[in-house]
C-alpha cells in the first residue's frame, strides 16, 4: 500500500499505528520536501480530498459501531446479487507463498532488485501450474518501464570566474534539477519563501529574473519555539519545493540553497526534472559567490523575522548539473479464466512489488538499507489471488464472465503498475465489471475486516456482508472508490471497486513486516471472502452499477487546508499533472475541469509536477476563488474554481 503518512503535511496519518518521528524535524532540506514517495502520499491525500475522512483514514479507526452512511434514495435502482460460496481455501499454501514472497531472498520485491524479478517469475510458474490463460496474449507479463534510481553524472560544475567549486565541499545538485549549463548572477533571497499569512516576503523590492537565486534552508526561527512559523515545527514554506516553485515563478534561472548536507553519494530521492536549475551550497560557497556572510543575515532574520534580502553581486555564476536517471522495466502479471464468449470480465488484483531495501517509502526510521520483506504489504494480498485464482479456475467456464487475476508492480511508488494496466487493457476497461483489490490482508484481528468501495456500486455492501458473514468475519464498510492502492485506477476509470484490507499496524513499511507475523488461518478466511464475492459476481446475471461517489462524509475533528477534488493521474510523465478524474460536486467538478485535463496553472503559478500543485493548492485558503489554465485536446483552457475546506 503506498506511503500516507503525509511527511510535509505532518498530521491525518493514515496508520493509526504508533509512528516513527517525521523525518522533516531532522536532516536536510530535501527531508522536508515532498519526496517522492511522500509526493504521492500527498497525491493521493489530493485526491481523497478529506485526508482524516476518505478511505485512506477512517475505516479502521471507526471501528465496529460505525454505521455506513445511508442514502439509498440517491443510489441507482440495482437488483441484489446471490452470494456464490467457492471452495475452501488452504492456510498452508497462504504461508509457504508468503514466506517465499517476503524470505531475504527476494529482497524486498523492490523495482530495482533481482528479488522482484524471482517473484515474478514464481507468479507465472504458479499460474502455468493451475492451467490459467496468460491474459497479455500468449504472455503472463505486461512490461512497463519504471523510473528506478537517480545518481549524479560526471559532469557537475559551478564556478565563478575563475574560481572553481569543489562538488562535495561545496555543492550537490538536487536530483529533481534540470540538467544542462546556466548562468546568471546570484541574488541573495532570504529563506526564500512569500507568505501572505506571516507578511513575510523575501522577494520584496528584488529582481531575480535570469538570476541565480541563493536561500536559506528551512524557515525563519527553525529552532525557536515561538517563531511565527508554527514554532519549531516546520511549516509548509519550509520546504525546497516551495522555494523552488517561488524562484522558477519569479524568474530566476537557478535555486542555490545553503546546507550543510552535501553527500554526492546521497543526492536525494528519485525525481523527474522539476523545470529549474537547483543544488545545494555550502555557507562557504554561498559567501564566496555573494561576497558576504549569509548565515549572519540568517541570524538578523532569526532574530527580527523580518526579511533581508540583497540584489546581485557583481560576478556571474556558472552551473552545469548533470543527472542521470535510471529506467528499468518491470512486469504486471496476470492470467484469465472463464469461458470463451463472454464478454466481461470480473478482475481480481493484487500488487506483489515492495520498498526492497527501504528509500523514501520506508518509516524505518533510518537511511540505512535493510530488507523489507512486506509479508503482509504485499505478499498477503498476492498469496490470496494465487489460491482464489487457484480455486476458481478450473470452474470459471460456468460463470457469465471471465475472471481475470492481476498481480501489479510499481505500485508501492505510485500505483504505476495499475496505472498503466488501465491504459493498456488486455479487455477493454467498458468490459470490467468490477475490480476487487487485496492489499494488505494478512493481519485479521478480532475477525473483523475493512471493505472500501462498497459505495461504488449499490449491489457491493449486501454483497460484501454476506460474503464475509459466511466466512465467520465482521466486516466494516467504507463508501469510496478512491484510496492508496491499485483499485484507484481502476475507479478513476469508470470501474467499481471493492478494496479488502484487514487494517493498519506498527509494522507496516518497516523491515518488521515479515512472514511469521501473518494470521495465516485469518487471510485464508479473507481469501475466502474474496473468492466468494468474485465467483458472486462472475455468476451474477447483472454487472454491478457503476456508481460516481459521492465525496467521503464530513464527520467530526476539525478540518484543514483546501481542497480541490481532483485525482491526479501517477501513470503519465507529463508535463503538468493530468487528471485521471475529478470527484464528483468537487471544486474542480464543478468548475468543469474533466478527466483527461492536465494541469499547467494554478492560483497563478506554473505547475510542472504534483508538487508544484500541492504548494499551489495549499497556498489557497477554503472559500478562495482561484483561477486555473489545463490543456485538453491541445488547447489551454481557463476556469475558476472555488475552493471548499478539507475535511
Ligand atoms: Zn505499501
Amino acid at each position: 500500500m503506498l506511503n500516507q503518512i503525509t511527511r510535509d503535511l505532518g498530521r491525518h496519518s493514515f496508520i493509526a499505528a504508533p509512528q516513527a518521528p517525521l523525518p522533516h524535524d531532522q536532516g536536510d532540506p530535501q527531508a522536508s520536501l515532498p519526496s517522492r514517495a511522500s509526493a504521492l502520499a500527498l497525491a493521493v491525500v489530493i485526491i481523497a480530498g478529506g485526508c482524516g475522512h476518505s478511505p485512506t483514514a477512517p475505516v479502521a479507526e471507526r471501528g465496529p459501531a460505525s454505521q455506513p452512511s445511508s442514502q439509498p434514495a440517491s443510489q441507482p435502482s440495482s437488483r441484489p446479487m446471490s452470494l456464490v460460496q467457492t471452495a475452501s481455501i488452504s492456510a498452508q499454501s497462504l504461508r509457504e507463498h508468503v514466506y517465499y514472497l517476503a524470505g531475504d531472498e527476494l529482497e524486498g520485491r523492490g523495482p530495482a532488485t533481482a528479488g522482484l524479478d524471482k517473484a515474478a517469475r514464481y507468479l507465472v510458474a504458479e499460474l502455468q501450474k493451475a492451467g490459467l490463460r496468460p491474459a497479455f496474449e500468449d504472455s503472463y507479463r505486461q512490461p512497463f518501464e519504471m523510473l528506478i534510481g537517480v545518481q549524479l553524472g560526471a559532469r557537475n560544475q559551478l564556478s565563478q570566474g575563475k574560481r572553481a567549486f569543489t562538488l562535495g565541499e561545496h555543492f550537490v545538485p538536487y536530483t529533481f534539477s534540470a540538467g544542462g549549463d546556466v548562468h546568471g548572477v546570484p541574488v541573495f533571497a532570504g529563506y526564500g519563501i512569500r507568505s501572505k499569512d506571516h507578511e513575510y516576503d523575501d522577494y520584496a523590492g528584488l529582481d531575480v529574473k535570469g538570476k541565480v537565486v541563493i536561500a536559506l534552508a528551512y524557515e525563519p526561527g527553525d529552532d525557536d519555539p515561538k517563531s511565527p512559523f508554527d514554532g519549531k515545527r516546520r511549516t509548509t514554506h519550509a520546504s525546497v519545493r516551495s522555494k523552488v516553485l517561488l524562484a522558477r515563478e519569479a524568474g530566476a534561472v537557478a535555486l542555490l540553497v545553503v546546507s550543510d548536507k552535501l553527500d554526492p553519494k546521497a543526492p536525494g530521492p528519485v525525481s523527474k526534472d522539476g523545470g529549474i536549475f537547483a543544488a545545494r551550497i555550502s555557507a562557504q560557497a554561498a559567501k564566496q559567490l555573494l561576497g558576504f556572510d549569509v548565515l549572519k543575515r540568517k541570524k538578523a532574520i532569526d532574530r527580527s523575522y523580518a526579511p533581508n534580502n540583497a540584489g546581485p553581486a557583481r560576478a556571474e555564476v556558472q552551473l552545469t548539473i548533470d543527472i542521470e536517471r535510471k529506467r528499468r522495466t518491470v512486469h504486471n502479471i496476470a492470467a484469465i479464466a472463464g469461458p470463451a464468449q463472454a464478454k466481461e470480465v470480473v478482475v481480481l488484483g493484487a500488487h506483489y512489488d515492495h520498498l526492497g531495501m527501504g528509500g523514501e517509502g520506508s518509516l524505518s526510521g533510518t537511511s540505512e538499507p535493510r530488507i523489507h520483506n512486506g509479508a503482509d504489504d504485499n505478499a498477503s494480498g498476492t498469496a490470496a489471488v494465487l489460491e482464489v485464482a487457484k480455486s476458481l479456475g478450473p470452474t470459471a467456464h460456468k460463470g457469465q464472465r471471465k475472471l481475470l487475476f492481476i498481480f501489479f508492480a510499481g505500485e508501492e511508488h505510485g500505483l504505476l503498475g495499475s496505472s498503466h494496466f488501465v491504459q493498456h487493457p488486455p479487455v477493454p476497461v467498458g468490459q470490467m465489471a468490477a475490480m476487487i483489490n487485496l492489499d494488505m490482508v494478512g493481519r485479521l484481528r478480532d475477525q473483523r475486516m475493512n471493505f472500501m468501495g462498497v459505495k461504488t456500486a449499490p449491489e457491493f455492501e449486501a454483497l460484501a456482508r454476506a460474503a464475509a458473514t459466511a466466512r465467520g468475519l465482521t466486516g466494516t464498510y467504507g463508501g469510496d472508490g478512491y484510496g492508496p492502492s491499485d483499485h484507484t485506477a481502476f475507479y478513476a476509470k469508470g470501474v467499481p471497486v471493492l478494496f479488502l484490507f484487514t487494517g493498519a499496524h506498527a509494522d507496516y513499511h518497516k523491515p518488521s513486516d515479515d512472514p511469521d507475523t501473518l494470521n495465516y488461518p485469518g487471510l485464508a478466511a479473507v481469501a475466502a471472502v474474496a473468492a466468494d464475492v468474485v465467483g458472486s459476481l462472475a455468476q451474477a446475471s447483472q454487472r454491478p452499477t457503476y456508481v460516481k461517489a459521492p465525496p467521503p462524509k464530513k464527520h467530526g475533528g476539525g478540518g484543514y487546508g483546501p481542497y480541490f477534488g481532483s485525482i491526479p493521474d501517477f501513470g503519465e510523465p507529463v508535463q503538468g499533472v493530468k487528471f485521471s478524474g475529478v470527484r464528483s460536486q468537487s471544486p474542480a467538478d464543478k468548475a468543469g475541469v474533466l478527466k483527461g485535463d492536465v494541469l499547467i496553472e494554478f492560483g497563478g503559478l506554473e505547475v510542472h509536477n504534483l508538487q508544484d500543485f500541492t504548494i499551489a493548492l495549499r497556498r489557497c485558503a477554503p472559500g478562495d476563488t482561484v483561477s486555473l489554465k489545463v490543456q485538453r485536446a491541445g488547447k489551454v483552457l481557463e476556469f475558476s474554481a472555488t475552493l471548499t475546506r478539507r475535511e
